[in-house]
């Protein structure tokens, strides 16, 4: 059963040893990290599905990693003491699979580390839950639609098992808000980060999957696909949605926000 899903935001910065005193500078997203650290561990999670845009990319296929074990670091950002560990989901992530495959192109593949797009969310989000089971995901290059799709695919698989399962969709926002982002500047870039959230907060989940496409690659995110599979899981359930934390001051847009199911 679903008890809880999110979209987080994945800077290395939001790590203390890396971000050091730019961290001071995020200290809404960091506040809205730990807030949703205490609505996670309440909904008591037995696994936590992740997606992230930065594990193994196959352009035509979803990527599901399945290891007996995942670890994950951070010395590709200059830190290497901050250590994680996690246990899988074997039956469940089959499950997932099989489920997929009959409809979308879907690769297994199985790796002990997991990317920095799924730790630096776990890193907060796990902080009491030691014994957490964890799925690891990478969306593909296929259309928004299949993503969607995928999401639908999921939430079958999710409503079915009896762990009870938290979904966390990882991504940022725009990477071009301000002059010198990784991105480059664009004012699509804040153009974007501003509608997505107002339809967000109005629940107008088709109505974010019908944002022009230009407008989201002129806006250079790496999240909208990570979301629109968690669109697909949470679109038939009564939920609302708490943004709980936006900004981006070094160019980059992060959205933390919390979809409560009713
Ligand atoms: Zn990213």
């Amino acid at each position: 059963m679903l008890v809880f899903s999110a979209i987080c935001p994945h800077p290395p910065i939001l790590i203390p040893t890396i971000g050091k005193d730019n961290i001071k500078q995020i200290k809404n997203t960091v506040e809205a990290m730990k807030n949703l650290e205490q609505e996670l561990y309440a909904a008591k999670p037995d696994v936590i599905i992740i997606i992230s845009p930065h594990g193994e990319m196959i352009p035509d296929a979803f990527c599901l990693n399945l290891n007996s074990n995942y670890q994950a670091n951070f010395e590709d950002f200059g830190d290497f003491t901050t250590k994680l560990e996690f246990k899988s989901s074997p039956m469940l992530a089959l499950k997932i699979k099989e489920r997929v495959e009959n409809e979308l192109p879907i690769v297994l593949s199985s790796s002990d580390k997991i990317d920095h797009g799924a730790a630096v969310p776990l890193f907060y989000l796990t902080k009491h839950l030691k014994d957490i089971e964890i799925i690891p995901l990478c969306y593909s290059f296929l259309d928004f639609n299949a993503h969607f799709q995928f999401g639908q695919l999921l939430k079958k698989e999710i409503a079915k098992s009896e762990k009870r399962v938290a979904l966390i969709a990882s991504g940022d926002m725009s990477h071009c808000l301000i002059k010198g982002a990784p991105a480059g500047y664009s004012p699509k870039g804040a153009e974007f980060d501003k509608e997505f959230q107002t339809l967000l907060k109005r629940k107008d989940i088709p109505g974010i999957l019908k944002m022009k496409p230009k407008l989201i690659e002129d806006a250079a995110e790496c999240g909208f696909r990570s979301f629109a599979i968690l669109f697909g899981v949470i679109e038939e359930y009564k939920f609302e949605v708490d943004v709980m934390s936006y900004e981006g001051p070094f160019g980059v847009g992060y959205m933390v926000a919390n979809f409560k199911l009713v």
